[in-house]
Order: structure tokens, then C-alpha cells, then sequence
């Protein structure tokens, strides 16, 4: 008789043979800069992570780094809203400044798109005028994205993550920032990116729901397994340098074949709604919160995810990792 149970007798004998594992350093913690509040404001289900003005994020991170944490995915969220000719001032104060407190002790990625930007909160400007009125412009939108990519690398972004799903945006951001001097700023690029029901704590964190319609038109269709590896496909040969799913849990059966096509790194993000469901559940008593969490990460990592973006991150260090 065959007897895997001796070797899962006790918790020593199982950290002997356990297999998937994430180290601290490839967690990323996300953080949402707002203008134009004046305290933290929390958001539904994300626990400690807030939406925070300038000063009281940077106590964050500080609070953060102590916790082992060193990669940083940032949501600037400005308070004027427009239609098109974005200055990303806002993001780019915030970058400088969290650059300036902390320097090379941690890594920012900067989440680039439009829909915190827009003040119909879609991902893309729209044809004012003209016979395609009304419709998505893909070439002004991805003239702003190149445009808000060069201004937050120059302003010392480490990495760019372009989370906007509009066709060739990856290529025009790769150009935008190499022809900016900025060849090495690398690229994140949420390749795989699904319409989803689990984005909702997000959206109300990011300020960038639709105002109208929804995000389908340029998002993958949550039926359809060629287009989602094929999109990552795509943005690896645009030059991305690392690629990711998005939402981690509805996606974890396409991160294998995706590193297999293109041979790059593949991370997930655990979306809000993912991470609230824990949250909730422990709320009511029905999970305990941390082994939840540390399996869900397990599960990750045994797909293969190089890397994970998590509300939790900054758990890490404290559970073990
Ligand atoms: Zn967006």
C-alpha cells in the first residue's frame, strides 16, 4: 500500500516537502493616492488598505517596509476629471515624493490608465464629433497612455502597468517611454485582462466606474480561453516584460499555457473582490482570515504565478513568508 500520509503527519514534515511557495519579494501591495481628501478613507472588504491623501500614505509604506514589504503597485486617483489632454500632475507628485522618501528600498509600480482620469470613467477618450461620434478613439487613447507612462517613469516610477486592455497600447507605451531616454523602465502589463463581477471594491476605490455602458467592448470575454492567452500573446511581442492575469482566481488555468507561449514572467492579481470575499467570510465567523489567505497564495503559486499582486501583502512577513 502507498502512504503519502507519513509525510503530512505534522506541520515540520509538511514544510519539508511543501512545493509552492511565494518569497515576500514577489508580492505586491496595492495603494490608492487620492486627491483631495483629507483623511483615509476605507473601502469595502480591502481591510488596512485605504484610500489615502499624500502625507498618510507615505506613513503607510514606511509602516509597510517594516512589514517586509518592497513592491508597490500605485493607484493615483486625482480629483478633476476630464475628457482628453490629460497632465497626470498629481500622479506625478505622488511618485516624486514617495521615490524621494524611499528611494531604491522598494519597487513602485504604477498602474497606467484612463478611467481615474476620465469623467465618464471608461478606459479610453471617445470621438467627440465627426461620423464616429460617441465611439472609442483608440489612437488619441493611446497617445495619452504613451503619454502618461513617459510622465510617471520620468518622475521615477520603476515599472509601468498598463491595465487599459485597448488594442497596441503596450507597443505605443514601449515606444513613448524608449523614445523618452526611459528604454529602461520595464513594463507590466495586465495582458490578460477578463470583464469581471469581482472588480467592484475597486471601482469605488479607483473612483472609475463606467458612468455608462461597461467595459466589454475592450475587455476578454470571460468564455474564451484563445483570446485571453492570445492577448498575452500580443503584449509580450509588443514589449512587455512581465504579464499577468487578471481577475488571479478565475484565470489560474491560463497562467501555465501563457509563460509556455511566450516564455515571460506570468503574475496574477488577487482582485478586490477576491480578496474581500475572505474578508467577509472571516467577518461572519466561516473562515479564519490568514489560512485562508496563505492558500488561496499557495493555489497561486502552484499555477505557476511568478508573482502576485494581493491586499494582503502586507501580511506576508507576519504569516510566515
Ligand atoms: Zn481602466
Amino acid at each position: 500500500m502507498k502512504r503519502p500520509m507519513r509525510l503530512r503527519q505534522n506541520r515540520l514534515m509538511r514544510d519539508l516537502v511543501a512545493e509552492a511557495r511565494f518569497t515576500r519579494g514577489q508580492l505586491l501591495q496595492p495603494l490608492f493616492a487620492v486627491e483631495g481628501i483629507a483623511a483615509d478613507q476605507p473601502i469595502t472588504g480591502l481591510g488596512e488598505t485605504a484610500r489615502q491623501p499624500l502625507d498618510s500614505l507615505l506613513k503607510r509604506i514606511g509602516a509597510d517596509l517594516e512589514a517586509g514589504v518592497t513592491q508597490f503597485l500605485l493607484f493615483p486617483v486625482p480629483g478633476t476629471k476630464g475628457e482628453s489632454g490629460f497632465r497626470p500632475d498629481f500622479a506625478a507628485k505622488t511618485i516624486g515624493e514617495i521615490k524621494k522618501r524611499f528611494g531604491s528600498d522598494l519597487l513602485l509600480w504604477v498602474d497606467t490608465c484612463l478611467c481615474s482620469l476620465t469623467s465618464h470613467g471608461h478606459c479610453g477618450v471617445f470621438h467627440a464629433k465627426g461620423a464616429h461620434a460617441g465611439q472609442l478613439d483608440l489612437e488619441a487613447t493611446r497617445a495619452e497612455l504613451a503619454n502618461l507612462a513617459k510622465t510617471y517613469a520620468a518622475a521615477g516610477a520603476d515599472g509601468i502597468s498598463p491595465s487599459d486592455m485597448m488594442d497596441g497600447r503596450v507597443a505605443a507605451i514601449r515606444s513613448a517611454l524608449d523614445g523618452a531616454g526611459l528604454g529602461e523602465t520595464p513594463i507590466m502589463s495586465y495582458s490578460t485582462k477578463f470583464s469581471s463581477c469581482f472588480y467592484g471594491p475597486f471601482r469605488e476605490a479607483a473612483d472609475s466606474a463606467p458612468k455608462f455602458g461597461d467595459r466589454k467592448a475592450y475587455q476578454i470575454d470571460a468564455r474564451n480561453r484563445t483570446d485571453a492567452i492570445e492577448s498575452s500573446v500580443r503584449c509580450a511581442e509588443e514589449g512587455a516584460d512581465l504579464l499577468m492575469v487578471k481577475p488571479g482566481m478565475t484565470s489560474i488555468d491560463l497562467i501555465l499555457p501563457i509563460h509556455e507561449a511566450t516564455g515571460k514572467p506570468v503574475g496574477a492579481y488577487q482582485v478586490s473582490g477576491e480578496y474581500a470575499s475572505l474578508t467577509l467570510l472571516a467577518e461572519k465567523g466561516l473562515v479564519s482570515f490568514d489560512d485562508a489567505l496563505l492558500e488561496t497564495w499557495a493555489v497561486f503559486k502552484r499555477a505557476g504565478a511568478q508573482y502576485l499582486i494581493t491586499y494582503g501583502a502586507r501580511h506576508a512577513k507576519r504569516l510566515g513568508l
